[in-house]
């Protein structure tokens, strides 16, 4: 345990599936961490049991191993802080509540939710503070003796965290700078509840950051309002010396418009908001996931990391190494980002090229599966080559590469209209011949051939070229013609002109 390790957190509550904004938190701190050489924990705050969902662990264990960020420490993997799930750490808590009651930093409360309610009835924007206290049945209200009678009796209450009033709490955000907040807007947070005996995310939290030597703290920006209780929770605790630096991340926005990403953007926008498909266990509602989507994991990666962050040059492509390497907090940016889709498709787009066709044939195969295909690999491997630079995603690659598996059951109308001539057939029929005659049946030496008896002719290539494309894949589109009837081969080719021939009707 070395004292300077940096080591992160990510800290997701299981009440559902990971959210992409999880993702890009994670990321952040995962960047973060192995540039400097780091830890990288997964630590599950489940201790609001009303909210639990199960399955969303399982979910966010599945989501990181698919997207390659790795754990050093974690509840799948173990290491030396654990339990990493809070609802296994209820012991260690309790301690530190009694700390925080012991020196006076925290406090017993018994109102009933009616009396609360009845209390935000009387008030305008009634909250549990420094000048409320006083009218409500607490440790500091009642007697020593009252306290302990109704604990004995077995009356349900919650611990409170005592703000003291009008005091300037500082939080030294490592994107925001210095944030000061007046303790007097804050309320007496509840950090325990008998009812559960777990404490509330404040307290576990913080007592959690401690315990597991966290270094820093970063997270979203909706965890901003929290800070200035935790920096008061660290100075109850006597731990200023050892709290995290924290840096609040920006909020990513909606595509278009105000306001935070949601998964309503993603179903009216048509792209997902979840790293893998998810079905909700209460309604079986299914929501789709980057995975099933068809983006690759590199991809997604790479998106994220520019959404609120940017390496200080026009690099926008980069390996994980890389973003390692330049990341850095300061560069981290204040305002939100703008979630755009398109960008992201785009990337996925860009590393579709980068990827070796083999791996890319590797994820076409089960779409070629579903269309009852069994193809070599090599062969796979060549077509990818051949049209990937036309699709953004691994599923589009049917869409363009269907002609080299199957024949083209039909014509495309318009294609028919503008490509085959009057001369067409007897063209075709001479094509064939031409064909026939060629042994060596590469692309190149196709070309060779086929152009020299074009020329030979007169005939014009745009014309004989149309055709035959119209023959073999069914529209005016595809790769250059050679390489695909070398990769169909002789016979396949001259059949598809012959049914040409026989089928086309203008
Ligand atoms: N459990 C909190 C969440 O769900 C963690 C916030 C934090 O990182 O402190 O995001």
């Amino acid at each position: 345990m070395s004292a300077n390790k940096v080591r992160v957190r990510f800290a997701p509550s299981p009440t559902g599936p990971l959210h992409i904004g999880g993702v890009r938190t994670a990321l952040y701190n995962y960047l973060f961490t192995k540039k400097h050489g780091g830890d990288f924990i997964l630590r599950i705050e489940d201790t609001d049991s009303n909210r639990f969902v199960p399955g969303a662990e399982d979910y966010i264990i599945e989501s990181f191993s698919w997207l390659g960020l790795t754990f050093d420490e974690g509840p799948h993997i173990g290491g030396n802080y654990g339990p990493y799930r809070q609802s296994e750490r209820k012991d260690i808590y309790k301690k530190y509540v009694d700390i925080l009651l012991e020196k006076n930093a925290a406090y017993i409360a018994f109102d009933t939710p009616e009396e609360l309610e009845a209390k935000r009835n009387e008030i305008p924007n009634y909250q549990y503070d420094a000048s409320t206290r006083g009218q409500m049945r607490n440790s500091l209200t009642l007697s020593k003796e009252e306290v302990k009678s109704l604990i004995e009796q077995g009356h349900q209450y919650v611990v409170r965290f005592k703000i003291e009033p009008d005091k300037d709490i500082v939080v030294n955000d490592l994107i925001r700078g210095e944030v000061v907040i007046n303790s007097s807007v804050l309320d007496d947070k509840v950090i325990y509840k008998s009812a559960d005996q777990l404490p509330t995310y404040h307290l576990a939290n913080i007592v959690d950051d401690h315990l597991m030597e966290i270094t820093h703290v970063i997270r979203g920006e909706e965890w901003l309002p929290s800070a200035p209780l935790h920096v008061s929770i660290y100075k109850a605790f006597g731990w200023e010396d050892t709290m995290p630096r924290f840096a609040h991340l920006p909020l990513l926005l909606k595509p278009e418009g105000n306001g935070k990403l949601s998964k309503r953007d993603g179903d009216r926008l048509g792209f997902p908001v979840f790293p893998l498909e998810w079905k909700d266990p209460k309604t079986g509602d299914v929501s789709t996931g980057y995975r099933e989507s068809g983006y690759l994991p590199d991809a997604v990666l790479n998106f994220l990391a520019l959404l609120g962050w940017n390496p200080g040059n026009d690099h926008e492509i980069m390996p994980m190494s890389e973003m390692i390497e330049s990341f850095s907090l300061e560069r981290c940016s204040k305002s939100g980002a703008k979630f755009d889709y398109e960008k992201g498709k785009w990337f996925n787009h860009q590393y579709i090229q980068m990827k070796p066709n083999s791996e890319i044939a590797e994820l076409f195969k089960p779409y070629l599966l579903e269309k009852g295909i069994k193809a070599e690999n090599s062969l796979v491997e060549k077509v990818v080559g051949l049209v990937k630079e036309r699709v953004s995603f691994v599923r589009e690659l049917w869409e363009q590469a269907s002609f080299f598996f199957v024949a083209p059951d039909n014509y495309d109308e318009k294609s028919v209209k503008k490509r085959w001539k009057d001369d067409s057939p007897q063209q075709m029929v001479e094509l064939i011949e031409v064909l026939n005659g060629i042994k060596d049946f590469s692309a190149h030496n196709q070309e060779q051939i086929v152009m020299g008896w074009i020329q030979s002719k007169g005939y014009s290539v745009g014309v004989v070229m149309n055709a035959f494309r119209l023959a073999i894949v069914g529209e005016s589109k595809g790769p250059h013609m050679f390489d695909i009837t070398e990769i169909i081969g002789k016979e396949e080719t001259i059949r598809r002109l012959n049914r040409a021939i026989a089928d086309i009707k203008k």
